[in-house]
Parts: structure tokens; C-alpha cells; sequence
């Protein structure tokens, strides 16, 4: 137990640095190993979104072996029965990323007893708006309102540079289109979440 524990600290310390939502920064990796670990059975139910990802996953881990995986678990899934649209609710994989989105989300209130990484986080720190209600319910309620400090900061951020993006777009200019993906990342979470 205590080696999950360690690696959802260095993990989260990594995505910190990222700039984005930290939780959704590791989701987003965690979405591409989870071809690593699924285990092929012909009852397996999983949503649209992970039956693709797994099906891209191979594009992505090349130099590992889910390309070998997946075959076996969707050679294993085309034997039937089929089990029709699968919901999130349903999926076994989303119930894996939710599993370590839990994991990610203690690791990140726990920070929280240091005040000088509450000041880095109300200053610089990065959630976007799901997160950011989700992890309200991992910290001591008087962190509360610092979360909400960090999203509104985010909100505001965002709202800036789409301002800009807009204007230059008017006048012809269509670079930084990262941004449109940023602004989604903040309103609903990583893709698949
Ligand atoms: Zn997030
Ligand atoms: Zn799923």
C-alpha cells in the first residue's frame, strides 16, 4: 500500500508542474495505461470512449506490449454476448479512472496542510471547475474557499486569453487554438472523465 501511496505523490508533484488542472493532467496519462492492465473477458463492458481509447492506445504505447493486449481483450469482447451501449456508470474502466482520480484527489488535499503550498497553489496552481468541487470535499473545510480562489483565478484566465483569441481571430489570425482545448479542459475535465 505504501508504494500506491508514494507513486500517486510523485505523480501529483509531476502534473503540478504542468500548468493545467493537476488531476486531470494525470487522468489523461492514466487513460493510456489502462490498456496495460485490462483483462480480456468476453463480459468486459465498457463505454464508447474506452473501447476507442483502447483501440488508439496502440498508436501511443507502442513500445510496450497493449497492442497484443487489446487484440486479446476485443478478440475476447467479439465472442459475445453483447452486452449494447454501455454507460460511464457501467464501464469497467471508468470505474479504474474514477478508483484513481480518488487516489490523486487525497494525495492533493493532503498538500494542503502546508501553507506554503496553499500560497503556490492560490497564486499559480491550476483546477479546473470539476476538480476543483471535487476536491472541496477531500480538505479541511477552511481550505474551501481558497479552491474556489483557484478556479475563480483560472475562470478569470481564461476568460482573458479567449477574449484575446477572439480579436485576433476577427482580424485574420488563427494561431493558438490550444486555447479552445484549455477552456474545455476547464469546464468538464479531460476527455473520458
Ligand atoms: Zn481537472
Ligand atoms: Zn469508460
Amino acid at each position: 500500500m505504501k508504494t500506491a501511496v508514494s507513486t500517486a505523490a510523485a505523480t501529483v508533484s509531476q502534473a503540478l508542474t504542468k500548468g493545467t488542472c493537476p488531476i486531470c493532467a494525470i487522468l489523461k496519462d492514466f487513460q493510456w495505461t489502462l490498456a496495460e492492465t485490462t483483462q480480456p473477458h468476453a463480459d468486459l463492458r465498457m463505454c464508447n470512449f474506452h473501447v476507442w481509447a483502447l483501440a488508439r492506445s496502440r498508436e501511443k504505447l507502442s513500445r510496450s506490449t497493449p497492442g497484443e493486449k487489446v487484440t486479446d481483450v476485443f478478440l475476447e469482447m467479439l465472442k459475445g454476448p453483447f452486452p449494447g451501449k454501455t454507460s460511464a456508470d457501467e464501464c469497467a474502466l471508468c470505474h479504474r479512472v474514477v478508483e484513481e482520480e480518488v487516489t490523486c484527489l487525497r494525495e492533493l488535499a493532503q498538500r494542503f496542510q502546508s501553507a506554503m503550498f496553499v500560497q503556490w497553489m492560490t497564486s499559480q496552481g491550476s483546477l479546473c471547475l470539476s476538480h476543483g468541487l471535487k476536491l472541496k470535499e477531500y480538505v479541511p473545510i477552511r481550505f474551501r474557499p481558497s479552491i474556489d480562489q483557484i478556479v475563480e483565478r483560472n475562470r478569470a484566465e481564461l476568460e482573458r486569453e479567449l477574449d484575446v483569441f477572439r480579436d485576433q481571430l476577427r482580424h485574420g489570425v488563427h494561431e493558438g487554438g490550444g486555447i479552445l482545448g484549455r477552456v474545455a479542459e476547464f469546464l468538464v475535465g479531460q476527455r473520458g472523465l
